[in-house]
């Protein structure tokens, strides 16, 4: 039987998925739906511009759409523009692969405040999210203050930490570059609530912070234990031990530098200060001088329309990826913000044996696919951008990059479409 697949979302988890389905039945039909014109998710948005390496996991999903069995489908927000019902008139199995894009509240005073921002919609202003890239934060002061210690908080101090020499070869935009050079950068702060052996960032993440050409990290001794405390989980103890052993190796620095970035354990934030912008940042045993606060402290998963509701941990819920009938989870939306961009390959590919396992056992007959609900699509006024479309928008990003960076890319909603939707032929 010639089933028809959709899949909601083209981050990694929804393409690993797809990877595992087309491997095991090349001759499935799936469709990949996004909202943005653009495919990749996390790896467009969120993994930092300065870390090319990383992003090279969308070579593999370029090979991927080389089958013709897997279309993209761009530009459509399901539960949306394209409710989840009507999609499921069309399609055997739907995987939400809709990753994690709410900002977790603070939940303390003054967190509204102008210059108080999510890592979301920070990452995504210098990464060129369409909903973002006119974010135009204040960073007007000395000070910045960054709550959270994961390794997003490392990234939102190491970007605007580095020199536009060390950012060169990076994708970060334009707009944002510009606007992190005339930035008055002296003083990063780094805020965990516990202790350094509790942070959740990474030591490769952790000793990029030593390397910085402006930047010094600045530890307190006293904050440091001599050795990890018991009870850490014995999957982690390396890492942890690895961090320890760097966050010494900060406090014993003393080399002068233009930026001073503070590691401030056991500090936990009590409220955003400011009447009409931040103005400081209150900790439980300080006061930051700062005019800007970025929360990088976790996501949740947002819906729209008639997309099933997260629980109160921000996640779908689900039995090993299975939601109901028909209907599947991957990544971040299943279990959580948690794991990098390989995490989601082996997980992505049981749920791909679920749906497969669930096939075998299905006695309905198969559904129609895509060709009705193209036609709906059009009745609706709606414009799909399919794989050449966003290899146009690519291929405007490439011929636009300055010297030495792989891409300038366009930022704004218009700009994506128009270059989508052009007449240009690419390669
Ligand atoms: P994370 O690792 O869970 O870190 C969240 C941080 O926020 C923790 O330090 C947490 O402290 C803190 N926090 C939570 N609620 C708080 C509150 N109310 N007040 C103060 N602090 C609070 O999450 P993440 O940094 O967003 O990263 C998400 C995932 O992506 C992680 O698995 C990460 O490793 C991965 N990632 C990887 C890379 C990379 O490999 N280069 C880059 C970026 C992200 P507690 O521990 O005390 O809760």
């Amino acid at each position: 039987m010639l089933h028809h697949i959709a899949i909601i979302g083209s981050g990694p988890s929804g393409l690993f998925c797809a990877d595992a389905l087309l491997k095991q039945r090349p001759e499935l039909k799936i469709d990949v739906f996004d909202r943005l014109p653009t495919p990749f998710g996390l790896v467009r948005f969120g993994v930092a511009p300065d870390h090319q390496g990383t992003k090279a996991v969308t070579r593999q999903f370029d090979r991927l759409f080389g089958s013709s069995n897997l279309r993209f489908v761009g530009n459509i927000a399901v539960g949306q523009d394209l409710p989840l019902a009507r999609l499921a008139e069309h399609y055997d199995a739907i995987v939400l692969a809709l990753g994690a894009h709410a900002d977790r509240p603070l939940g303390i005073p003054g967190e509204d405040l102008p210059g108080r921002y999510g890592s979301m919609a920070f990452v995504g202003w210098y990464n060129g999210h369409p909903d973002y890239y006119g974010l135009n934060p204040l960073l007007d002061r000395t000070g910045v203050a960054v709550i959270g210690v994961g390794n997003v908080a490392v990234d939102i101090v190491r970007v605007p930490g580095k020199t536009p020499a060390e950012m060169a070869a990076s994708d970060i935009c334009a707009h944002a570059a510009k606007a992190i050079a005339a930035a008055p950068l002296t003083d990063l702060y780094l805020i965990g609530r516990r202790g350094p052996a509790e942070a959740s960032f990474t030591s490769a993440e952790l000793a990029e912070l030593g390397r910085l050409e402006r930047v010094r990290p600045v530890v307190n001794k006293a904050d440091l234990p001599n050795a990890l405390p018991a009870g850490i989980d014995p999957a982690e103890a390396k890492i942890k031990e690895k961090n320890l052993q760097l966050l010494h190796e900060f406090a014993a620095r003393s080399d002068a530098k233009p930026i001073k970035l503070h590691f401030l354990f056991h500090s936990v934030p009590e409220a955003v200060l400011g009447k009409s912008r931040v103005e400081g940042l209150k900790l439980a045993n300080r006061t930051l001088d700062v005019g800007t606060v970025i929360s990088a402290i976790g996501y949740r998963t947002a819906v729209h329309g008639d997309l099933p509701q997260p629980d109160q941990h921000g996640i779908i819920p689900n039995q090993d990826g299975k939601v109901a009938d028909g209907l599947y989870v991957v990544g971040w939306a299943k279990r959580g913000p948690s794991g990098t961009i390989p995490t989601n390959r082996a997980e992505a590919k049981m749920v791909a044996d679920r749906i497969l396992a669930d096939f075998a056992n299905d006695t309905a007959p198969a559904k129609s696919g895509n060709a009705a609900l193209d036609a709906w699509l059009a009745q609706q006024g709606l414009t799909p951008v399919d794989w050449m479309g966003w290899k146009r928008i690519e291929a405007a990003e490439i011929k636009a990059a300055r010297q030495g960076s792989p891409r300038e890319k366009l930022v704004d909603w218009a700009a994506l479409r128009q270059a989508a939707l052009s007449s240009e032929t690419v390669s």
